[in-house]
């Protein structure tokens, strides 16, 4: 075809799609954005019917002019959807979408879409019915990919561009009000970095007993931000601390040489002991002031275990590695745990809501391995772990047990670390320095 028109309408979706490339969010503001949901288009398109619009001079307009320009559509798939199901419902024919998916192919295997991917579609009413012509298509699978397919003539032509990922510090520090997680939260602190920052602590913190309100808390991880969307992804923590009392917590993260990757206190000692404190997940402990169904008991003489307080089905960790020894019904401990670590040593855990996945007599377990849920089976009336550490059979105070230190660090490595440690250190103390606000962005 020697028509000049598919090649005005290609070089007319390029420069489309490059305006939409070059101000993303300024986009949103030329053309009618919308999410596709279908129910809610099918719901937009009754309304329309009914619909009169009133001009700026009090004349009626009659209905919803079809729109000819083209519009920018971001599409939200369902979880199991297909591309093809996607884009149907947006009134693609199936030779387009065939087309699409032709040219896709080779750069994204159209399968494998899920629904966290950024799909964004520019179409245009048809000439003729109620279809719609898609003029571009532009697919994030991920943070640095992004997949451009433009309309030429009746195929469309895909490139795959990579993206550049500034890489930010994050620093966050407070005060605990009600509850470390909660708190974190609050400051926009995702999961997986609380998570890190709790798992980090469990050795050596009781989150039960230990955090109260007024606690103090700082941690910095790195964000990676999209330079051309604003997306963010959190990296990995790199240090948190906690004050409890006088004694201050410190933990960085540290790559060895060889690649392993732990955390260490700021003398360069693992922080991994034999025995988490908290062998519960700790972002979930409801805080124990004010409990009215179930007291958070520490140990006495007539409690010889201590309490964690948290919803049912919350997991439950091994507190360090060894061999189940009992798993069953155990009179008022309800469904309880007993894990032996060594010869001298062993760890206890009641009113079970369930078993974890393979535990039973016998098994051995690692060191956080989830070897049960919170409940309240037993003689309780409130969900929580009740937990025992037993020497030589018998219960002792878990509180009170004084564990070794992490191995250290040692020649160069812990020159490195030492290093490395200055360099964190630098990184959240300018950052406080100079935001008030305790929740800053650099890069
Ligand atoms: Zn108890």
């Amino acid at each position: 075809m020697n028509s000049p028109l598919p090649r005005l309408i290609a070089g007319v979706t390029c420069f489309v799609i490059a305006i939409t490339i070059a101000t993303w969010d300024k986009w949103a503001l030329l053309f009618r954005v919308q999410t596709l949901d279908f129910d809610e288009l099918a719901l937009e398109e009754q309304a329309e019917g009914e619909e009169t619009i009133v001009g700026p001079d009090g004349d009626k307009a009659e209905g919803e002019p079809a729109k000819k320009e083209p519009t920018e559509f971001i599409l939200d798939l369902q979880s199991g959807e297909s591309l093809y199901t996607v884009l149907r419902k947006q009134n693609i024919t199936p030779q387009q979408i065939h087309q699409v998916v032709k040219a896709l192919r080779p750069l994204f295997n159209p399968r494998n879409i899920r629904p966290d991917h950024d799909l964004h579609i520019v179409s245009k009413p048809a000439k003729d019915g109620d279809r719609q012509e898609l003029l571009g298509l532009t697919l994030r699978p991920n943070m640095t990919t992004e997949i451009v397919l433009e309309a030429e003539g009746s195929k469309f032509r895909a490139k795959k561009i990579k993206l550049q990922l500034l890489e930010k510090n994050q620093v966050v520090s407070g005060k605990v009000d009600y509850s470390l997680y909660a708190d974190a939260k609050s400051k926009n602190v995702p999961d997986s970095i609380i998570n890190q920052m709790i798992r980090g602590f469990s050795y050596d913190v009781d989150f039960q007993r230990s955090i109260t309100p007024g606690t103090e808390y700082g941690l910095y991880y790195k964000v990676f931000e999209n330079e051309r969307t604003g997306q963010q992804e959190a990296g990995d923590l790199q240090f948190a601390y906690l004050k409890i009392g006088p004694k201050t917590y410190k933990i960085y993260r540290y790559t060895h040489k060889g690649g392993t990757i732990g955390f260490y206190n700021g003398k360069g000692e693992t922080v991994r002991k034999t025995l988490l404190k908290t062998p519960v997940d700790g972002a979930r402990l409801s805080s124990g002031f004010g409990m009215r169904r179930h007291p958070v008991l520490g140990y006495s003489k007539m409690h010889k275990g201590i309490d964690f307080a948290a919803p049912i089905g919350t997991p439950i960790m091994a507190a360090g590695d060894g061999k189940v020894i009992k798993a069953g019904k155990w009179s008022s401990y309800g469904n309880y745990v007993r894990i032996q670590h060594n010869k001298t040593y062993a760890t206890a855990y009641a009113h079970m809501h369930r078993y974890g996945k393979g535990i039973k007599v016998g098994k051995w377990v690692r060191q956080g391995q989830i070897i049960g849920y919170v409940g309240r089976t037993g003689r309780c009336t409130g969900p929580h772990l009740h937990y025992e550490v037993l020497k030589n059979g018998v219960q002792v105070n878990p509180t009170r047990i004084t564990q070794m230190a992490g191995n250290k660090l040692k020649g160069q490595e812990l020159k490195n670390f030492l290093h490395h440690k200055k360099a964190v250190d630098g990184v959240f103390e300018t950052a406080l320095a100079y935001d008030p606000q305790h929740i800053i962005q650099y890069g």
